[in-house]
């Protein structure tokens, strides 16, 4: 039977020793660790993330801003706005949620952030510190992985690790992140060719790709650790049947659509020595290193 790698479990670990660390800041500098929270436009999905952002921030004791503009803000509002929170010395975290709005130049707020201030570590000062191994502020999807790898025990030092998908937010932060730990790293991509043949050497093989269970049996070396960090919607009964099994395509019938990931949960289970669910895998370990990056941040500046 393969371990369900319980990123609940990690997630609640993490949170617990955020909480001493809080009280440990404020005792010293009579303030909160503050984050701020940009939101532009009513995209709902956003608008969910950052409120399960706030409300992790709400519990673990941080003082918490969201700033909400409407979808017309154009680029030089934006970066107005950023600037005025860098110069605020009770602010420690700046994350502007993603996506913006079409017309606004993402790249260029992005690079506005001080990169001190970064807790999403996608600013090219925070890569350069990843990639050249320094102390810095690392992106939290791929630490978060970093961190069920280490509390389950897995070894990572030498191992084959095969990451699938290269984007700046997962990819390529997930590959840095597990060379630091000594792996040999694989990154794979659309053009990578014969994809299950190099999954199969993969003795760590995480999926970031944002396609429905592509990652089947045939790409799975048996015992292989597998990180799933897809995170899809399943929205037909055709699809449904292809992923789930009878229990969750009741569910499927119940509730009109599943959340799923890169990784096709059953073959996942069968073929792997130790997996990350979809959901209650990954997911949970975003907010919780947001939340770390946030009091990092805080105790490097104070
Ligand atoms: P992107 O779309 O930015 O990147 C996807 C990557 O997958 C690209 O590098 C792309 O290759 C590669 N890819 C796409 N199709 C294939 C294919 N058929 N074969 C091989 N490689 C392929 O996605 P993200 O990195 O932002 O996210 C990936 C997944 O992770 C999504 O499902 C997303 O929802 C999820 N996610 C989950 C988070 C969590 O908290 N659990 C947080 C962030 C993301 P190429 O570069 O060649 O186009």
């Amino acid at each position: 039977m393969a371990t369900i790698l319980n990123g609940n479990t990690v997630r609640d670990q993490i949170k617990a020793e955020c909480l001493p660390r809080v009280t440990s800041f404020i005792a010293r500098t009579e303030r909160a660790p503050g984050l701020a929270v940009v939101l532009v436009g009513d995209n709902s999905a956003s608008a969910v993330y950052v409120r399960n952002k706030t409300k992790t921030a709400e519990e673990l004791g941080l003082h918490h801003e969201t700033i909400a503009r409407p979808a017309s803000l154009t680029t030089d509002e934006l970066l107005a706005i950023v600037a005025h929170l860098n110069a605020r010395t009770d602010i420690d975290g700046i994350l502007i949620q993603l996506p913006l709005p079409s017309h606004i130049d993402s790249q260029m707020c992005l690079l506005a952030v001080a990169p001190e201030k970064d807790v999403d570590g996608f600013h090219p000062c925070n890569v350069g510190l990843l990639s050249t191994g320094r102390p810095g502020l690392r992106p939290c999807t791929p630490s978060g992985v970093i961190e069920i790898l280490k509390r389950y025990q897995i070894p990572i030092a030498g191992r084959n690790a095969v990451v699938v998908g290269r984007s700046d937010i997962v990819g390529k932060p997930m590959a840095l992140l597990l060379l630091q730990e000594n792996a040999t790293v694989t990154v794979c991509h659309s053009r990578t060719r014969d994809l299950p043949a190099v999954c199969r050497n993969a003795e760590i093989l995480v999926a970031a790709i944002g396609r429905t269970a592509m990652i089947t049996a045939d790409y799975i070396q048996p015992g292989a650790v597998v990180i799933d960090v897809g995170m899809n919607t399943v929205r037909t009964r055709e699809e449904a049947e292809r992923v789930f099994d009878p229990a969750r395509l009741a569910d499927f019938d119940k509730r009109g659509s599943l959340l799923v990931g890169d990784v096709h949960p059953g073959d996942m289970a069968r073929v792997s020595s130790a997996y990350t669910p979809v959901p209650g895998g990954v997911g949970p370990l975003t907010i919780a290193m947001l939340m770390r990056n946030t009091i990092e941040a805080a105790e490097r500046r104070c």
